[in-house]
């Protein structure tokens, strides 16, 4: 049975991450990753422009085999893992191979989560999670004269904003009033709803999908208004989840996702879970899965510390939501609890709806301190204002600076910060 000291599961940001970590510590243990992608690793950040063709699939890497060779990591590739044995300490893969493992980090990412809808197992659809996907879509987007995207989040958003800049007649269904609304607000997203209208995309907010039939090479979607839609496309994008099935068993504590503490330690001995896969501490408290790339380069680094026993490693600092989103060259981001409400008593929101230029500003803050901003077409500097949260700055002597002009206010402080 192959045997590796360090058993790495996915190879993306976070186990990329752990195997960098490792080799600071332990140049010689053996290390491997196994990843169920057939190709070298990529960001699925990327995936929106491999669809809209501005990047190459064969160009968007983010390690190549010298890498691999130079750290001692053996990548192994098209190896899915479909149980793990922590008796045994052992994972087996597709391929009816056995790993032994001393230490092992699950950083598997999450998968589509797709909603049971009558029909759908009839009709063909799109998912975007892979490289493989990404490049399916784009093959489907040139034939195709009309698409559904079920789901207005980030990557339904991208998606949308793809196909009709390929001259694609779009239509986006959203269960929530609202278009982005784990990242902002109603008047935020109204503003982002109305360029994508004017660009001809039809949003049909607070809609659920009752039914699909397929009809030709493409499908009929019934919305719970009872009215219909024709599309060629239909792409579902309503969120990801984890999936853990192959833990079933094993031991492992879970909840949404891999339930892990401050150093990525699962409740089992010599099993570590970083990533999209994980729900580690939250900054605010409770134990949540991050879902963004920050966290999974974050918790994979810290995983990898403490899996090459590198005791002068910091812990995780909790999760602290970060998104940066370009549409139809504008610009939004999202930082922190972005969309806290109004009525919580604990926090002060500071909201600036300008209409008339179509720009947004949204600052929350507790105790003096910055805990959420979110912005449209008014730029600030997104990783200033994460900064300023995970470092709990204190906001009060300059509050009315920042509230007047939070990019300048917040370089300043930084600068000081950093000096
Ligand atoms: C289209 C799109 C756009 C995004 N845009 C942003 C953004 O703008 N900003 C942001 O912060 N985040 C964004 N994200 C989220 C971000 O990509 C993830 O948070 C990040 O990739 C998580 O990294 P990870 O290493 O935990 O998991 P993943 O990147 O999902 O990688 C999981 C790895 O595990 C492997 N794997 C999975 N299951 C198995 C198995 N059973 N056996 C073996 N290998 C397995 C996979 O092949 C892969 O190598 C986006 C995601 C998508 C899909």
């Amino acid at each position: 049975m192959p045997r590796s000291k360090y058993l790495i599961v996915g190879a993306s940001h976070a186990g990329l991450e752990a195997a960098a970590a490792i080799r600071l510590h332990d140049a010689t243990g053996t290390l491997t990753m196994l990843t169920r992608d057939s190709h070298l690793p990529y960001s699925p950040t990327i995936l929106p422009y491999v669809v809209s063709g501005r990047s190459r699939p064969d160009n968007i890497f983010l390690r190549d085999e010298t890498y691999f060779a130079k750290h001692r990591v053996a990548l192994v590739r098209g190896a899915a893992v479909v149980a793990v044995d922590t008796q045994a300490a052992s994972v087996r893969t597709d391929t009816g191979a056995d790993w032994q493992y001393e230490r092992l980090l699950l950083a598997t990412g999450a998968a589509p989560d797709v909603p049971p809808v009558a029909g759908l197992d009839e009709v063909p659809f799109h998912v975007l999670r892979t490289l493989d996907d990404a490049v399916r879509l784009r093959d489907a987007i040139g034939r195709a004269e009309s698409a559904v995207v079920l789901g207005a989040g980030l990557v339904g958003m991208h998606a949308a904003e793809n196909l009709t800049k390929s001259g694609v007649g779009v239509s986006v269904i959203e269960k929530e009033p609202h278009a982005l609304s784990g990242y902002f607000s109603a008047a935020a997203s109204s503003i982002i709803e109305q360029t994508f209208a004017a660009n001809g995309v039809r949003m049909r907010m607070g809609r659920t999908l009752a039914a699909v039939a397929r009809q030709g090479r493409g499908c009929t979607v019934t919305l719970d208004d009872g009215s219909t839609l024709a599309a060629d496309l239909l792409l579902i994008c309503t969120g990801v989840k984890p999936a853990l099935a192959h833990l079933d068993g094993s031991g492992v504590a879970t909840d949404r996702g891999i339930l892990v503490d401050d150093r990525m330690r699962t409740n089992v001995a010599n099993l570590w879970a970083a990533g999209d896969v994980a729900q580690g501490p939250g900054f605010w408290g409770g134990r949540l899965v991050s879902g963004i790339l920050p966290s999974a380069v974050q918790q994979g680094g810290v995983a990898g510390a403490d899996m090459a026993e590198d005791r002068g490693a910091k812990p995780f600092s909790g999760a602290v939501p970060l998104n940066t989103y370009s549409f139809f060259d504008r610009h939004a981001i999202s930082v922190g609890m972005s969309t806290a409400n109004h009525g919580n008593p604990d926090l002060e929101v500071d909201e600036i709806v300008d209409e008339d230029r179509a720009t947004y500003r949204r600052i929350v803050l507790k105790e003096g301190r910055l805990v959420g901003i979110a912005t449209v077409n008014e730029f600030v500097d997104p990783g200033i204002m994460w900064q300023l949260i995970l470092r709990r700055i204190d906001l009060a002597p300059l509050k009315a600076a920042f509230l007047a002009r939070p990019r300048e206010t917040g370089r300043l402080l930084m600068s000081r910060i950093w000096r």
